[in-house]
């Protein structure tokens, strides 16, 4: 799977709704509708890897890090857009927004039920 970035114009470099830890849930492809851990934010790609989304089987040699070889299974990165942030309060797929803090901090807030996302 192609992970470059397309050529041209230096991207806008969006931030991403999600953060590594966040649950989230897959809108679209085949696994619509699993829920998971993001485990890695891939900005430059606008990427991220979830727990369980998007699975496929890796055949791995053993070598220093990996003693036991076979085949696994690992997790591939899908599109940033693809998936959507499940409210820690509402406990519902959501948008975020961004609210800045009495000390200027920016957090995240759901657009659903209004709850600060960050603490
Ligand atoms: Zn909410």
């Amino acid at each position: 799977m192609a992970l470059k970035p397309r050529h041209g114009p230096e991207p806008v470099r969006k931030a991403i709704h999600v953060r590594s830890g966040d649950n989230v849930v897959v809108i679209s492809g085949k696994d619509r509708g699993k829920r998971g851990k993001v485990l890695r934010v891939l900005p430059k790609v606008n990427r991220v890897v979830v727990e369980g989304v998007n699975v496929s089987k890796t055949h791995v040699r053993p070598n220093q890090k990996v003693l036991q070889g076979g085949i696994i299974d690992q997790e591939s990165a899908v599109d940033a857009s693809n998936v959507m942030l499940v409210c820690r309060s509402c406990h519902e797929p959501t948008r975020t927004g961004v609210q800045i803090l009495d000390d200027g901090r920016r957090v995240r807030r759901c657009k659903r039920c209004g709850e600060t996302i960050d603490r």
